[in-house]
């Protein structure tokens, strides 16, 4: 298949025509300047290790790219300070900073394609979904930007002859790393807001998947945004992502990933007494009732566990049913899963992309055996598909297990691949009881005609989002959040942006009263 697509300086490429792979990436990328990462608002090669990013379709390496080291996350710490406060990005009315924001989702619907065949390069998703992801993130740059222009700060009731504000301002330069399973979506929905917000943001993209972040920010300099105002950094989560926690000068991060490495960045938050976001892993429960519509629930499940291959913390990865239907659903949904299309992400026809790597697939592999060994029956999948086109990627079958209980670590551990297991239940408390009994609370899914019973389940169910017939729909409007290990405080929506925001109270003093020392009123309310 040919794509043709204009590069940076407007050369069209293409890739399989008469560029291959690893002459088109880094080309779409960047024209000459390849093997480059972006520092303080410098475009330099990193000095960590080589980064080999492979195309998870066809095994072959398509670009190399020098990783950032610990230093280099002070040297953007210091120039996003400088752009923030000398700068002057800081103090810019926020309408100001808005026209920037503006004409970054622009550029970002304007480079689309070639953001979505980078994306599909480098995590094997399809491309009608990174195309989705492109579109998206454009949306969300407008969105934070026309939330900035029109938040409010409180005039507050006053309790006294004084006026009482509560304000908010920037926080100065916040980290945002992310995983790789979404990227110019998960980068999207932190850069936005808190340049919105009036911060620098040094982001910290995945070592699976860097260079989607690195073209969203050769958009960002070419839309007009201050030198400074955004460093994008990858390498490993150990040493960069480390360094960028810990830096003293770093007053924020937001985190999206898995439980494990969440975990142990809130410790570091709270040694700084620093606010993370935290968004993590899942193990979401869809529900299926007897009186579901059946076609409706059916493309609904596979869609929810196989899209993206089962790569998305929102997976629908544990589907229960209810008993009287169970023997007659599940056999028609593993007959579907069987005839799902495996194949490259940039087939059209393609249903089931490959996995981000080899060595994921591979662990959900094992998931699986586990499964296997632990008293699971593999009613489809759980296997590499056959044939030399599948040889060299990271593919997977559509797996979908029975014959465990909720309990099983099949059940409560997250795979992040796909791998569905399905679950019978009786009543609504066996339902609630099993949804609920997991360490995650993402998100949920429940198909049913009975609209007084959904939403008796969706406020039962512990869960950030609860879908009711559809599921893994998105809207930027609509706050994220996950509860428990799911993760910690929220994103997307109007008050997104605040969470990039220190709040400040101000009071002014309008009358000249002398306070309790000068003779004034010692009975006056709010002593701290
Ligand atoms: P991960 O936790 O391994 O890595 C995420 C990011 O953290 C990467 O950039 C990584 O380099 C970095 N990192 C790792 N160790 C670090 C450390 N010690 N200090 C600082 N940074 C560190 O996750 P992953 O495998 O890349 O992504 C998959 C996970 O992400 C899944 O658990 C999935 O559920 C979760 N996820 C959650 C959401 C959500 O919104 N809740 C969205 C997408 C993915």
């Amino acid at each position: 298949m040919n794509h043709t697509i204009r590069a940076h300086h407007g050369r069209p490429f293409e890739i399989g025509g008469d560029m291959t792979e690893l002459d088109a990436v880094p080309a779409i990328l960047c024209g000459d300047t390849t093997d480059r990462i972006f520092v303080g608002g410098t475009w330099r090669t990193g000095g960590g290790d080589v980064i080999e990013s492979v195309d998870p379709a066809t095994g072959r390496v398509f670009a190399t790219l020098h990783a950032a080291t610990p230093a280099d996350v002070d040297v953007a710490v210091q120039a996003g300070l400088r752009a923030v406060h000398e700068g002057g990005w800081a103090a810019r009315m926020p309408h100001e900073r808005a026209a920037v924001l503006h004409r970054i989702g622009d550029l970002v619907d304007a480079n689309a394609e070639r953001i979505a065949i980078l994306q599909t390069t480098d995590t094997g998703k399809t491309l009608s979904e990174t195309r989705a992801l492109a579109r998206s993130a454009a949306g969300t740059f407008r969105y934070m930007a026309a939330a900035a222009e029109t938040m409010e700060d409180a005039v507050t009731p006053s309790r006294g002859p004084y006026l009482t504000l509560a304000t908010h301002e920037p926080m100065g330069v916040v980290g945002a790393i992310t995983p790789w399973n979404s990227p110019i979506a998960s980068d999207a929905q932190k850069i936005a807001p808190a340049l919105a917000a009036g911060n620098a943001v040094v982001a910290k993209p995945p070592v699976w998947a860097p260079w989607v972040t690195l073209l969203l920010a050769r958009l960002c300099e070419e839309a007009g945004l201050p030198a400074g105002l955004l460093s994008v950094l990858p390498g490993p989560g150990r040493t960069v992502g480390d360094a960028l926690v810990r830096h003293p000068d770093v007053a924020k991060i937001s985190f999206t990933g898995g439980t494990t490495t969440g975990r142990a960045l809130a410790h570091a938050a709270a040694d700084k007494i620093m606010p993370i976001t935290l968004e993590l892993g899942g193990k979401s429960p869809t529900i299926v009732f007897d009186d579901a519509d059946v076609e409706q629930a059916l493309a609904g499940v596979l869609y929810g566990i196989f899209s993206s291959s089962g790569q998305s913390c929102i997976a629908g990865s544990r589907v229960f049913v209810q008993r009287d239907v169970y023997g007659a659903f599940v056999e028609e949904l593993v007959s579907r899963a069987r005839s799902l299309r495996v194949g490259p992400g940039t087939d059209p026809r393609t249903q089931v992309a490959p996995m981000v790597a080899r060595a994921h697939r591979d662990g959900v592999a094992a998931m699986v055996e586990d499964a296997r060994a632990a008293g699971a029956t593999v009613l489809c999948g759980g296997r590499i598909p056959e044939g030399e086109q599948f040889e060299a990627g990271a593919y997977y079958e559509p797996t979908i297990l029975a014959g465990v209980d909720n309990s099983a670590d099949i059940c409560q551990q997250e795979v992040f691949g796909p791998v569905a297991v399905v679950l019978p239940f009786d009543d609504e408390d066996d339902l609630v009881a099993q949804a609920n009994h997991s360490v995650f609370g993402l998100a949920c899914g429940i198909w049913t005609s009975d609209y007084r019973r959904a939403w008796r389940i969706a406020k039962a169910v512990r869960a950030g989002t609860v879908w009711i017939n559809t599921y893994k729909q998105f809207s930027i409007s609509t706050p994220f959040s996950g509860l428990e290990e799911s993760g910690l405080g929220t994103e997307k929506g109007r008050d997104g942006i605040r969470s990039y925001m220190n709040q400040k109270s101000i009071y002014v003093d309008l009358a000249g009263d002398p306070l309790p020392w000068a003779g004034g009123d010692a009975t006056q309310e709010g002593q701290p």
